[in-house]
């Protein structure tokens, strides 16, 4: 017996709701269909860019277009204490060292390699750099990384997934180096959140943007070294402006706020030409 499907739309509040937004909540409520469940999720771990006005704004513009559900919705801001925990249980196992490198340090190290999302590739600069006693002398907060090969030796081989459509992927975790999984300003990563919460709200199905697709491998690594349950995957063609990037942060003519301003109805903006065009190419 296959139980309903479980989905989630996990938007981080740091502009306000645009049409690819719609794409990616419209895209979680049809998987979980009539009898599965349909969360969403608000990930604000960033405080400096999510703020509570642009969170509450989201709330807002949600519900305008019946796309705020009944069930609870989890804020990540209000659950550090249990990333924290996760955190501290992969420290132990030794699976996590400190970094002190700055951004430029990342950049001479990567000396222009690329990890497979684009991020510079860090060549494990400090995870032979002894105890990093100067580093820890001059009192700065370090950041957390994993020790990808050591990790990946924990779990027998790198971890593949299963995308909607198109069967298993092999996983291309061995080709990020050691990523980051607690930030230096905010403690903690959107890898890391991401992955905890998708375990602990049941989601089987995780639909979201062509973007993170890269980030789907680093995911199944956490997934396995936590015994947490693995989802299927499902990840949808994005809305794009003019130069080809991604919509984000913008409230021009994508902005479900000037929408409505001009007086659109929900229904008009639910059915808006990009997002049809979005549904359709995925
Ligand atoms: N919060 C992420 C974003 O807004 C999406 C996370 C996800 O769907 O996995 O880009």
């Amino acid at each position: 017996m296959t139980l309903p499907p479980v989905t989630r739309f996990a938007p981080s509040p740091t502009g306000y709701l645009h049409l690819g937004h719609v794409v990616s909540a419209l895209h979680a409520r049809k998987t979980a269909g009539p009898s599965g469940r349909f969360l969403v999720r608000i990930e604000d771990i960033d405080t400096t860019r999510c703020t509570p006005a642009l969170t509450e704004a989201l709330r807002e513009d949600l519900q305008w277009l019946g796309l705020w559900p009944v069930e609870p919705v989890l804020q990540q801001s209000r659950h550090m204490g249990a990333y924290a925990s996760v955190l501290d249980h992969l420290r132990q196992r030794g699976l996590l060292y400190p970094c002190f490198c700055t951004r430029s340090d990342i950049a001479a190290a990567a000396s222009g390699q690329r990890a497979p999302d684009g991020s510079a590739l860090y060549p494990g600069t400090c995870r032979t750099r002894a105890l990093n006693t100067g580093a820890l002398e001059s009192g700065r907060a370090p950041t957390w990384r994993l020790d990808m090969q050591r990790a990946l030796n924990e779990i027998h081989g790198v971890p593949s997934w299963y995308e909607a459509g198109h069967g298993r992927i092999a996983g291309r975790a061995d080709e990020f180096g050691d990523i980051v999984l607690g930030r230096r300003d905010t403690g903690m990563s959107y890898h890391l959140c991401v992955t905890h919460d998708d375990a602990l709200q049941g989601v089987t199905c995780i639909t979201r943007g062509q973007d993170l697709y890269a980030a789907t491998s680093i995911h199944r690594v956490i997934q396995t070294l936590m015994k947490w349950p693995e989802p299927e995957y499902r990840h949808h063609a994005l809305i794009l402006d003019e130069s080809g990037k991604k919509l984000s942060k913008r409230d021009g003519a994508e902005g479900v706020r000037a929408l409505r301003a001009m007086g659109w109805p929900a229904e008009n903006v639910l059915t808006h030409p990009l997002v049809v065009q979005a549904l359709a190419d995925s």
